[in-house]
């Protein structure tokens, strides 16, 4: 028989910036939550995406920068520090159809009456020819994140996509490399009209349609060139590069909400809106989850600190 346990105040779903902003707050406000940090759920490590980076540079209160992972031990940390509850599991259902919410995790069944989830997005990747060797050395999947380190400054530089996110990395790569290349595996782009333009009007970027990326070469260290074939002729050729950058989708981790909350087309939580409300009250969603335009820590964490204020709100109109 499935194992019960109390019906909590709040109950957070996912581990990154999002999550324990959340769980700080819920916590200083003595909702006491339980937190449930995922066992490499969705691929990624308790802590979430900026486990899997080098130096974050561009979080408030690091002026020489923090690793990723140690930025995300002490936000675990700041966490537990006041109170919150850590699970090192994966949820892997949740039933949203009444109050308290239910959440199973293997056998066992937990209550809340509020839930915040905050599961993030995973960035896609390729898996090209030497992608393992070279990942975060000299490929990346965020330019926001990693486009200013000094590997990638006056080098050529390549970006994968064809979507806004690509023309909007290639034209921000612009301002640190010697030249973007945009690989397009068409020959239209997916990005809307604005963004195009500021690709097709930026003279350190070039597009080469219909191409698609084979394989990544290396120095052993470093990244320094991608193999490319046109799929129209067949011809392949080798660039020169310091830098690859995907910028071909995020996948939302929210396959295990089994459309109880809306979702856009791309399957991210809709939030109504300025809040962090879901289509069901008493639900928050925080993070990247909810946000395919920022995708941010500090904009992570600062939905997740919504989250939890709109929680307490939410349980005290209910007291
Ligand atoms: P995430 O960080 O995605 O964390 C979600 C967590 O929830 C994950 O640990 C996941 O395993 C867990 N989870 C998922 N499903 C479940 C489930 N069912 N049950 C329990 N747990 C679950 N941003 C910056 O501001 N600066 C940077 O320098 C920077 N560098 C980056 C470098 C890389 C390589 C990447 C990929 C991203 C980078 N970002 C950076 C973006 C930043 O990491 C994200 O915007 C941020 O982590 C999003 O936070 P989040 O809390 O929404 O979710
Ligand atoms: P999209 O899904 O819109 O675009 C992904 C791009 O990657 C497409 O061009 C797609 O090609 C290409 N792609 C996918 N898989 C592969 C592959 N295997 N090989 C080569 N190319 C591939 O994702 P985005 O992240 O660009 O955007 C997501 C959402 O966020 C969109 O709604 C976008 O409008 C929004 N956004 C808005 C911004 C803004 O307004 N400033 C900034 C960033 C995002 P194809 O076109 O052939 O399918």
């Amino acid at each position: 028989m499935a194992e019960q346990n109390d019906i909590e105040k709040v109950i957070i779903i996912g581990s990154g910036p999002a999550g324990h902003a959340a769980a700080v707050y819920a916590a200083r406000a003595d909702l006491s939550p339980l937190m449930f940090e995922g066992f490499m759920a969705g691929g990624v490590a308790a802590g979430g995406q900026l486990t899997t980076t080098t130096e974050v540079e561009n979080y408030p209160g690091f002026p020489a920068g923090i690793s990723g992972p140690e930025l995300m031990d002490q936000m675990r940390e700041q966490s537990v520090r006041f109170g919150t509850r850590i699970k090192t599991e994966t949820a892997d259902s949740v039933d949203l159809s009444k109050r308290p919410f239910t959440v199973t995790v293997g056998s066992s069944t937990y209550t809340a009456e509020t839930l915040i989830v905050a599961t993030g997005a995973t960035a896609r990747r390729l898996g090209l020819a030497g992608e393992d060797k070279y990942w975060q050395r000299g490929m990346s999947a965020c330019a926001v994140c990693d486009g200013a380190l000094p590997i990638f400054r006056n080098k050529p530089l390549v970006v994968i996509g064809g979507g806004d996110s690509a023309c909007e990395e290639a034209s921000y790569l612009a301002k640190f490399g010697s030249t973007v290349t945009l690989l397009v595996r068409r020959d239209v782009l997916r990005a809307s009209k604005a963004m195009q333009k500021r690709v097709f009007d930026n003279p350190k970027i070039e597009v080469m349609w219909n191409t698609n990326a084979l394989e990544v070469l290396g120095d052993g260290k470093l990244l320094n060139q991608v193999r490319v074939k046109n799929n129209k002729t067949g011809e392949e050729q080798v660039l020169d590069a310091g830098g690859l950058f995907y910028a071909i989708g995020h996948e939302p981790n929210t396959a295990f909400l089994e459309g109880q909350l809306a979702t856009d087309e791309a399957g991210y939580v809709i939030t109504e809106g300025k809040t962090t409300a879901t289509t069901v009250p008493g639900v928050f969603a925080c993070g990247d989850v909810q946000d395919k335009v920022y995708r941010q820590a500090i904009t992570a964490a600062g939905t997740g600190c919504m989250a939890a204020l709109e929680a307490e709100r939410f349980l005290a109109d209910r007291e």
